[in-house]
């Protein structure tokens, strides 16, 4: 049985498993998956027992994941009867994931600020003290739950998450037309949310992706170049986009990033990026034979690397 949400002990607070592998990743948390302690999501069950009855994860700290990362019940995991996670499914004794891989809970929103966390302060007293102090500060600022995350769980400020929806279930085109996705402003199926980078004039602000052709490597900065053209005007244009030195070095998961790239630029699979927030323009760029000369591309400088993926993703191939 796979869990979409877990409760953390550590941080107090419910998270899906694409929340932890973010946590793991951050350089500027204090995290580390394999420490914490995870329990049911359910309160009532997660209470009827002592911190040891945890749960397990699955592609929690696996940079180069393709199958579904998931929280799982360990062998040695009860819960209490009419719990609703419950394992139908013995574990394979094996260890084997006999689960099927998709993942089914599709969140409807992707919000576009992170979401914070903080850890259950360790001296209470001091707290208590600072609250004396100061009467008129507001009750909710030690709350870091986001407002309406216990009714609309559905929803995450991690990019993996609907594109893991979008990728595991590729197969399933109903499902992907059905079910709907907010980013911002625009609200749309998951179908049609996730465009082809080859159709991207059709839409603004929308997720593209496509296979990728190359990565250029300049050593500081990094350019994805993809495989299908875009064609304007009669005419087929390159597409490609841009992840720059100071982008790179200023982001929170710079090391698991870098792994990232570097894995996929060395391991010869096929592989494919995800990007939201931008969208590639045509601009005319020097040639490098001939400098006084120009060609088109269309292009986009990648403003944010928490929406942006490169990933291997064998359903969409063919
Ligand atoms: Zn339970």
């Amino acid at each position: 049985m796979k869990f979409d949400l877990a409760y953390c002990l550590g941080l107090d607070e419910k998270l899906s498993i694409y929340d932890v592998r973010d946590l793991n990743f951050d350089e500027t948390m204090a995290f580390d998956s394999a420490k914490e302690h995870f329990q049911c999501p359910n309160d009532a069950c997660r209470l009827a027992f002592d911190v040891a009855n945890g749960l397990g994860t699955f592609n929690a700290k696996n940079v180069n994941y393709v199958r579904t990362p998931h929280f799982k019940n360990l062998p040695s995991t009860r819960h209490v009867a009419g719990c609703p996670y419950v394992s139908l499914k013995a574990p394979a004794s094996t260890g084997e994931e006999t689960d099927d891989s998709r993942e089914e809970h599709f969140p409807s929103e992707l919000l576009l600020s992170r979401r914070e966390y903080l850890r259950k302060p360790s001296h209470p007293i001091v707290a208590a003290d600072l609250q004396g102090a100061e009467p008129a500060a507001a009750p909710t600022a030690n709350s870091v739950e986001q407002p309406g995350r216990e009714s609309a769980p559905d929803k995450t400020s991690v990019f993996a998450h609907p594109v893991e929806c979008f990728v595991s279930n590729f197969e399933d085109k109903a499902l992907l037309k059905r079910m709907p996705l907010k980013i911002g402003e625009h609200t749309a199926p998951y179908a049609s949310f996730f465009k082809k980078i080859e159709y991207l004039q059709d839409n603004k602000g929308l997720v593209y992706w496509g296979k990728i052709k190359q990565i250029k490597d300049y050593t500081q900065s990094f350019r994805i170049d993809f495989e299908k053209k875009v064609w304007f005007e009669k005419k087929p244009y390159s597409v490609n986009v841009y992840l720059n030195k100071k982008l790179i070095d200023s982001y929170r998961k710079r090391t698991a990033f870098l792994a990232q790239i570097k894995h996929a630029i060395e391991s010869g699979r096929p592989l494919y990026c995800f990007f939201y927030g931008v969208q590639p323009a045509l601009q005319q760029v020097p040639s490098k034979k001939n400098p006084e000369q120009t060609f088109g591309v269309f292009s986009a400088n990648i403003e944010n690397l928490d929406h942006l993926i490169v990933r291997e993703a064998p359903g969409l191939e063919g």
